[in-house]
């Protein structure tokens, strides 16, 4: 028999994303890009803690497992004959409509309807969820729409009932009762391959005493979003819509461009269909040659995507000077807008030599001071703290590699960090080897991205606010200030002697490449200066890379960056090891896929792996060893730019 075709929580979400995904969604034939592998995508997101705790906060909750729809309403209807009665899970249906609620209360006739988010909120913030004009902020909509969707399906189910809509998230302002209370939540890989979560027998009363997940009623809210005409008109607009698999056509625009069912060639060739595709083809009347046209959708940084759709400016070919309005900014090298502008004009001139502002650079570079040193950190953020006294979502650094570069041209892989350990707050350590390894000389320091300054400053406030005794504090804090700037967060201001450059940045004044097609992600730049630098295509394509008379490297031997392959150099990071072996490909490419608003999927999932999921020792190894590879080619490849760079300046 067919599976029924409920609008469910999930679906409602995307549906509301746009409403034509709903046709796409779960089609085999359709390339979907989100990750398919529930354990993975629950260590990815990290918040899978945080819905184990929040039941362990409602003792006596009874838990409905089963995914199938008609035994999970079936028992949800048995338990809700009682007249008090906690569920966690239970499955509600009203027409085509179907939802499995994080944790419901019932007392008589009133209900409270809890829905846990792994996200974090400070109960001081006053409106919390609103825009000074009262409308509701746009951050918190999706979380928010999604909360009303259930109150609609529970209250068409139990329409004499009095229900209470709750937010449940984790207190920013509450500090961890225990030591340990995350070792306590482990994830598992159930017999179906999906996640599952295992809960330790050592919980105890005093890890459950101090509660660090609130409730945020938000009753008030959700009444507001249901007093909208549209808001119901839209529930039933998509759940008929799903349920008779009809296509909503949507109009086309900017939203288009984070499409999950949008595939790539190689995705094509294997007999997935493009959902991206037959919605652009529809809407532009095009032809699959006009896809091989860059579109206004790769354009960096472009806020007028959506003006120029609706005005029938696709294609770089459809553009003009007068859409872009290039002009510089008053500073050194290109302005944004300059920027745009020589991406499309490059395309539309069939121009594919990369662009370097030679001058500019070359005083910027004069600044520089040797050794050059160039630094790149993965972090994550784990729900509930590693310690007691600890909050929530605190920064977590855990590795950072390390690369020099001498003034004679040397390089050097010269450091590294990680730290895995089952259970240890890493930090502390993390900046003191950071500290031993720069502290050496005041040669300039390198990161590509504010993402480093952003967690230094993290690691400051931490070290500050730490209550225990801890001998070096000062000497880490001022070493911290030495080398980066203050987050706009900070009461304290300061701005270090060594500030940290960021070659991001200088990229983006500095240098562009169509190849990276508007990409300025180090994954797209790297492949670019490799293909365009004669220098480092002589240079690393012998084993220089970890021989004992060529380059120090601490985790490659003899190792060759350059491979040619149909007249293009292979991808360095594609020439790795596998991070994750027991995963789909798909998969792996999604957690390694970065841009520059996810910073290291891949890595903080295999840590949050490590953390708090069961490996033996071999399979920790080898994936403590993945890391150290993946990590070590993130700063290598800044230093790769670096030097293309000063090879262009020398030859002009
Ligand atoms: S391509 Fe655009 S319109 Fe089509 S499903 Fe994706 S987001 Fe929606």
């Amino acid at each position: 028999m067919a599976k029924p075709r409920y609008l469910t929580k999930s679906r409602f979400k995307l549906g509301m994303e746009c409403p034509t995904k709903l046709f796409y969604t779960k089609k085999k034939k359709y390339f979907d890009s989100k990750l398919d592998d529930s354990f993975l995508a629950a260590l990815a997101e990290g918040g899978f803690q945080v819905g184990e705790l929040a039941k362990c906060y409602h003792p006596g909750g009874q838990d409905i497992t089963t995914l199938d729809y008609e035994e999970a309403e079936k028992q949800t209807n048995r338990l809700l004959k009682q007249d008090r009665v906690i569920i966690f899970e239970p499955a509600i249906r009203f027409d085509n409509l179907f939802i499995r609620i994080d944790i419901l209360i019932k007392e008589g006739n009133k209900f409270e309807l809890i829905e846990v988010k792994a996200k974090s909120f400070n109960p001081n913030e006053k409106d919390l969820f609103l825009n000074k004009n009262g409308t509701i902020a746009s951050t918190w909509k999706p979380y928010l729409n999604d909360i009303a969707f259930q109150k609609y399906v529970l209250s068409k189910k139990f329409p004499e009932a009095s229900i209470i809509s709750q937010l449940m998230m984790a207190d920013k302002t509450s500090k961890c009762p225990t030591n340990g209370l995350n070792q306590k939540f482990k994830i598992v890989r159930d017999k179906n391959n999906r996640k599952g979560v295992k809960i330790s027998t050592t919980l105890t009363e005093q890890d459950l005493k101090k509660k660090i997940l609130a409730k945020v009623d938000v009753s008030h809210i959700v009444k507001k979003i249901m007093e909208d005409g549209t808001f119901i008109k839209s529930i039933e607009y998509l759940a008929n819509a799903y349920e008779n698999d009809q296509k909503i056509i949507t109009p086309i625009g900017a939203h288009c461009g984070n499409c999950e069912f949008t595939c790539s060639k190689d995705e094509e060739e294997q007999g997935y269909l493009s959902g991206f595709k037959e919605c652009w083809k529809k809407a532009n009347n095009w032809t699959d040659e006009d896809f091989n046209e860059p579109n206004v959708l790769e354009i960096w940084s472009f806020n007028e995507k959506n003006k120029m759709i609706s005005e029938g400016k696709i294609k770089f070919s459809e553009l003009t000077i007068n859409d872009l309005q290039p002009a510089p900014d008053g500073k050194p090298g290109l302005s944004a807008k300059e920027r745009k502008w020589l991406q499309v004009k490059k395309v539309q001139t069939d121009d594919k030599s990369p662009f370097l502002d030679t001058s500019n650079l070359k005083i910027e570079m004069d600044k520089w001071k040797y050794p050059l040193h160039f630094i790149d950190f993965e972090t994550t953020t784990v729900a509930i703290p590693f310690n007691k006294g600890r909050k929530p979502y605190e920064a977590i650094a855990f590795q950072f590699s390390h690369h020099k570069v001498y003034k004679d041209g040397r390089v050097e892989h010269s450091g590294e960090f990680l730290n895995t350990n089952v259970g240890e707050f890493p930090n502390y350590k993390f900046i003191n080897e950071l500290k031993n390894q720069l502290a050496t000389d005041k040669g300039t320091i390198f990161r590509y991205s504010p993402h480093e300054n952003t967690i230094l400053n993290h690691i400051y406030h931490q070290l500050k606010e730490d209550e225990r005794h801890l001998s070096n504090r000062e000497e880490l804090c001022s070493f911290i200030k030495s080398i980066t700037t203050s987050s706009s967060s900070m009461s304290e201001k300061w701005k270090g002697d060594r500030n940290m450059v960021d070659l991001w940045q200088l990229v983006k004044r500095y240098y562009y490449d169509p190849s990276t097609r508007g990409s300025n992600s180090i994954k797209a730049i790297l492949p670019a200066v490799l293909n365009s630098s004669d220098f480092l295509k002589r240079k690393y394509s012998k084993p220089i890379y970890g021989s004992q008379a060529g380059i120090k490297s601490l985790n490659f031997k003899n190792w060759t960056w350059i491979e040619i392959n149909n007249n293009q150099v292979v991808d360095p990071y594609k020439k790795l090891p596998k991070i994750f072996t027991d995963t789909n490909d798909k998969n792996l490419k999604v957690l390694t896929d970065e841009n520059e608003l996810i910073h290291g999927g891949a890595a903080l999932t295999a840590y949050g792996r490590m953390q708090f999921s069961e490996m033996s020792q071999l399979e920790r190894n080898k994936l403590s060893a993945a890391l150290l590879r993946y990590c070590e080619l993130d700063t290598m490849a800044m230093v790769m730019i670096v030097e293309a760079w000063q090879e262009w300046i020398r030859e002009k």
